[in-house]
């Protein structure tokens, strides 16, 4: 394609180029290009002179000519979307890419995802829902390493993961800075289903003088658990193998927030959050909701399980965390117990 263009000596060729870059003039589409002791580089349009020599500077400037020539277009390197012809979904947790295992292409975007996510070692495919009392999923490895543990970097803290062993998502990090956030210096925090201590943890790290004790029953969480508090250097957490339930009187009244993070089923546990709570605590309550009962009956549950334990509840916040199904959503209701 025939452009306008600089012409520069080639010693000057290096500063040249850094001042029509500057300037923003590089044609981004066509290939610089040599003429015997010239570099050619092409640009948007006809520069006006006065300008070019004014962004040169007059030593250079009086060696530089503006001119026309013809260039090759430069070839574009082609995205993971230009070679899959479409948007794959995905998710990443540490190193792992996680596809869904049923997509007929999916060890098409395995491959792709290899080949243009450099930082990426395994692809899995889940091969299930969430699903069971410790939710976890099943997987199938479909590119890369043959493996489903990893480690994990989110708001400065790292967890080492097993995903076939214990729940992780890396889409929930804003969530946990947004709990974090509501933790003041030398507060209690319970955490009742704490899985590999993605709450705990990073509040913990954050919160001066802060103590998290972190509850999960699922033997596989607690043992990463245990290795995230070493791994994260935390001394104020303690994590404990225990069905939350079974703690409620051992707790009653202790903590300043309860982390209720079991979105499926957390309604089941209501009674034992808000008895663990101290007065004027805050429970941060997560359930699964649909668009047209977004918070009415969670709530009603809530008041219910108050009147029973003889506390009254305040809604502080409530909010979507994201969209969990057609229609259905994960919400978060936050509420202070007195
Ligand atoms: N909060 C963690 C996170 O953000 O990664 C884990 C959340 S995961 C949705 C819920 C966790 O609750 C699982 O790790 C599961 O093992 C645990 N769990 C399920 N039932 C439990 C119970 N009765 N007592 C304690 N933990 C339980």
């Amino acid at each position: 394609m025939k452009l306008w263009a600089i012409r520069a000596p080639k010693k000057l060729a290096e500063d040249t180029r850094r001042m029509l870059l500057q300037a923003g003039i590089i044609h981004p589409e066509a290939r610089v290009r040599q003429e015997n002791e010239y570099i050619l580089i092409p640009v948007n349009g006809k520069p006006d002179p006065d300008e070019l020599a004014g962004l040169a500077g007059s030593e250079t400037g009086d060696n530089l000519t503006i001119i026309e020539a013809e260039f090759e277009t430069k070839q574009k390197k082609p995205s993971l979307e230009d070679k899959l012809g479409f948007t794959p979904t995905f998710d990443v947790v540490g190193d792992i890419a996680i596809i869904d295992a049923d997509d007929p292409e999916a060890v098409r975007i395995a491959i792709a995802l290899m080949e243009f996510r450099k930082s990426l070692k395994v692809v899995l495919g889940a091969a299930s829902p969430v699903e069971g009392e410790f939710r976890t999923r099943q997987f199938v490895v479909l590119a890369g390493e043959h493996r489903t543990h990893t480690v994990h970097k989110e708001y400065g803290c790292r967890y080492k993961v097993d995903l076939a062993g214990a729940y992780f998502s890396g889409r929930l990090g804003n969530e946990r800075q947004r709990v974090a956030d509501t933790v003041k210096p030398g507060e209690c925090v319970v955490d009742l289903f704490a899985g590999v201590g993605p709450f705990s943890i990073l509040i913990g790290r954050t919160v001066p003088g802060a103590s998290v004790i972190a509850i999960d029953k699922n033997p596989a969480a607690v043992e990463l658990l245990r290795e995230n508090i070493l791994l994260n250097k935390v001394d104020n957490v303690r994590a404990r193998e225990d069905d939350a339930r079974d703690v409620a009187v051992e707790l009653e009244h202790r903590a300043d927030h309860v982390i209720m993070n079991l979105p499926q089923s957390a309604r089941e546990f209501l009674d034992t959050g808000i008895r663990v709570a101290r007065d004027g605590g805050m429970v941060h309550f997560y359930d699964i909701t649909h668009e047209d009962d977004l918070y009415r009956t969670s709530w009603e549950l809530i008041q219910d399980a108050a009147a029973r334990q003889g506390r009254e509840v305040e809604c502080v916040e409530k909010r979507v965390v994201r969209s969990y199904a057609p229609y259905q959503y994960n919400v978060c209701i936050e509420f202070r117990v007195t």
